[in-house]
């Protein structure tokens, strides 16, 4: 099984789609990659990618072809000026070349990225073929797009790829594995996945990742609280989440997230009032990730808005201003939950439904939360459970293949679910608890398996289909 790092569950890149744009970008990085130790960068004349199963069905709403297009044009995600992507693509689609190692190659995107709406392959619902022209012949590599922006070959066993690491000190692969080490050693969970990640990063390294994520999440919250209009795809969805704060904060004061924080912490919130800011969080960087924007994969982009709104909610409402040292916690145990149903499960829409996304994000920010506010282990294990319980069966339904209706609101709910869970957990006795995590986890496996492809990220089923109808989307 995968030794999963929390930080590889939190990945910095662009919107819409951790499976969809993320993984689609990485999975052509690497065939370049492959290309070159093959020896074949000084040959190639062209390039091909053929995008199979929901990759199809959904690529054009999620941005796949204008990933492809940025790796080729050898962008970085985490890296990519985002207000500048839409320039990079319209001098490429007239410009119809790359530079592959120097040299100047052939490449048209609308020719050369091919959507084969029919076809899926029999190894995953996300897979794309790479094939590149050398010479005579063609160098062809398939790789799947499996979730969180997390990618694999299509001959390798998941997880047991190249970059593997070395096991930890506290191998978790069950949630009562965790549970065990946290009893006999006395560590809460947050302590225990720290000395994990040491056996791979410096104490250092995993502040100054930890603060990275947060700084990237809070950045994506406060573009998000400010920017207004339209978002792009054609669906005319309104970005609402700067009117959900404009009674509470002004929209100087939102300029400087600090100073956001400032102010909510000092106004005095009715009950209404507080669910409307965390509905904001998670909408705001929602609303930026379906603009292509800059979030992080929590697990994945689709539901990138729920551990920023909940770990937001901690600074603006927690007894103290949140910490670097509670940041750090919290995206620890958060981290390690998500793993958990990466081992376990699944965190793609397309073999899971929204319950891979959303549930999964839920619980992971319901344990984080549960974690800081002084949690037992048990407690911090029965919060993710309850919040995964409570969405399971969830379907992935999104109108016109775009990640806005109903992926933004559902942000919020997986927030507001989130701080309910933990609140029930701590004041509930685990032994008592009727369900585990790992069978919770288990069961939405079972779920998974059992979902019909219609609500599996394809948009042929649920609300893609009633809305195609109705706002005349002939995509869906
Ligand atoms: S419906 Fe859920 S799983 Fe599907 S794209 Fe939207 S957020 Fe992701």
């Amino acid at each position: 099984m995968a030794t999963i790092s929390t930080f590889d569950m939190f990945k910095v890149g662009v919107g819409p789609s951790s499976s969809h744009t993320l993984g689609p970008w990485r999975i052509v990085q690497r065939f370049l990659a492959e290309l070159r130790a093959a020896g074949y960068a000084d040959k190639v004349t062209g390039f091909r990618f053929e995008l199979l199963g929901s990759l199809a069905l959904t690529g054009r709403g999620h941005a796949t072809d204008k990933a492809v297009c940025l790796a080729m044009l050898g962008e970085q995600p985490e890296t990519v000026a985002v207000d500048s992507i839409e320039a990079k693509l319209t001098w490429l689609r007239g410009s119809k070349e790359v530079e592959i190692d120097g040299r100047t190659v052939v490449f048209d995107p609308a020719r050369d990225i091919v959507f084969l709406r029919n076809e899926r392959h029999p190894g995953h619902a996300n897979a794309i073929r790479c094939i590149a022209e050398v010479g005579t012949d063609t160098f062809v590599r398939t790789y799947f797009s499996i979730g969180g922006g997390f990618i694999s070959r299509d001959d390798e066993v998941e997880g047991l790829s190249s970059d593997a690491r070395a096991l930890p000190t506290y191998p978790v692969y069950h949630a009562k594995d965790l549970l065990r080490y946290c009893s006999e050693s006395g560590l809460s969970v947050s302590e225990v996945v720290r000395a994990n990640e040491r056996c791979w990063h410096s104490d250092q390294d995993i502040r100054a990742r930890s603060l990275q994520i947060w700084n990237t999440m809070r950045e994506s919250t406060r573009r998000g609280c400010r920017i207004e209009g339209v978002l792009p795809g054609g669906l005319g969805v309104h970005r609402r989440a700067p009117a959900l704060l404009r009674d509470i904060v002004p929209d100087l004061q939102r300029e400087d997230i600090e100073r956001l924080i400032r102010t909510i912490r000092a106004a005095d919130l009715k009950f209404e009032d507080l669910i409307r800011v965390v509905s904001c969080f998670a909408i705001a960087v929602n609303e930026e990730n379906a603009a292509m924007g800059r979030v992080v994969t929590a697990p994945t982009n689709g539901a990138a808005g729920v551990i920023p709104a909940v770990m937001m909610y901690r600074a603006c409402f927690g007894p103290q201003p949140i910490t670097d040292e509670e940041v750090e916690r919290f995206l620890l145990t958060a981290g390690q939950i998500g793993a958990l149903f990466k081992q376990n499960a699944t965190i793609s829409a397309a073999m899971g439904g929204c319950q891979a996304e959303i549930g999964v994000s839920s619980a992971m920010a319901a344990a984080g939360l549960c974690e800081l506010r002084g949690g037992s282990p048990g407690q911090v294990l029965m919060a993710a459970e309850i919040a995964m319980e409570h969405h399971l069966g969830m379907t992935c339904d999104p109108v016109g293949g775009l990640v806005q209706v109903p992926c933004i609101e559902r942000n919020a709910m997986g927030a507001i679910k989130a701080i309910a869970a933990c609140t029930i957990a701590e004041q509930s006795d685990p032994a008592q608890a009727r369900v585990s995590l790992d069978e919770v986890i288990e069961a939405m496996w079972d779920t998974a398996r059992e979902m019909n492809e219609r609500y599996k990220e394809t948009s042929l089923g649920g609300l893609a289909v009633k809305l195609a109808v109705t706002v005349g989307l002939a995509e869906c």
